[in-house]
């Protein structure tokens, strides 16, 4: 399967992750919209949002992506979180962005 992000995973491609564990990786996206702009990745292949079906894995990712707000001091300087899925999204590897510090943009994704 050509997805970039299972070569990353694999270290195929290599990368510097900002954290990891057996399920998650966590790295910068290489296309930062704010100062940090980190992706918090599930390593197994799932598509999109729609294809998640592990609560557990939902609870990971929700604890990591607290984790990361916190490490880089986003709390009380503001943050978004955005998920694509359903073709909107540029790789097919299910991804949280987590982007800030951002004021109150109205656009969904800046
Ligand atoms: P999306 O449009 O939600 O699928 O976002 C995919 C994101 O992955 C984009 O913001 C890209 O900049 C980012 N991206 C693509 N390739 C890499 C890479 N090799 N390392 C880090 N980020 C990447
Ligand atoms: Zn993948």
């Amino acid at each position: 399967m050509d997805c970039i992000f299972c070569k990353i995973r694999d270290r195929i491609i290599p990368k510097k992750f900002t954290y990891e564990d057996e399920d998650l990786m966590v790295f910068p996206d290489i296309h930062p919209l704010k100062p940090i702009h980190l992706l918090i990745i599930p390593k197994k292949h799932i598509k999109d949002l729609l294809d998640l079906k592990d609560d557990n894995l939902f609870g990971k990712i929700r604890k990591i992506t607290q984790k990361m707000v916190k490490k880089f001091k986003l709390e009380n300087k503001g943050y978004r979180t955005v998920i694509n899925g359903g073709g909107a999204q540029g790789v097919s590897h299910l991804h949280i962005h987590l982007i800030g510090p951002i004021g109150k943009e109205p656009a969904m994704f800046i």
